[in-house]
């Protein structure tokens, strides 16, 4: 469950705002913290999607703030997950939660006939369903 920091002190699960190219803020970033130092790091299971984004935002982006929950079903569960005081049977209970919305989601926008909506949803399960998402999240090499 813990992460131990190379300075030998914990590391806690933090939700936090990365700031790019001193313009665009990411809110909503999952980070590991050390208590002791002030070592941190992007969640593994996050860092490719983040990667990405500012990819996708280039080496000039605009002045903007961006929620990386909204982007990202794992930070948004994290962020959950936070604010309900880090709990791990909550975060299992979160994740089921968020699968029945976005089944019921799903189904909306089956009935709407609105295809990419249906896509964007089907891409938010199979994250979700992809990984026993409690256990993933706090193993760690
Ligand atoms: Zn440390």
């Amino acid at each position: 469950m813990n992460k131990i920091c190379m300075c030998g002190k914990k590391m806690a699960i933090r939700i936090n705002r990365i700031i790019y190219r001193h313009k665009v803020e990411i809110e909503g970033v999952p980070i590991w913290v050390c208590l002791g130092c002030d070592r941190y790091e992007v969640l593994p299971y996050v860092k490719e999607q983040l990667l990405e984004l500012v990819e996708e935002l280039g080496e000039r982006p605009a002045r903007q703030i961006l929620g990386f929950g909204e982007r990202n079903e794992i930070a948004r569960l994290i962020a959950a997950y936070c604010e309900k005081g880090g709990n791990p049977r909550q975060l299992k209970l979160l994740v089921e939660e968020r699968i029945n919305e976005l089944l019921d989601m799903l189904l909306l926008a089956r009935s709407l006939e609105d295809t990419p909506w249906e896509e964007d949803i089907g891409r938010r399960l199979s994250v979700l369903t992809a990984y026993p998402i409690p256990e993933l999240l706090f193993m760690h090499g």
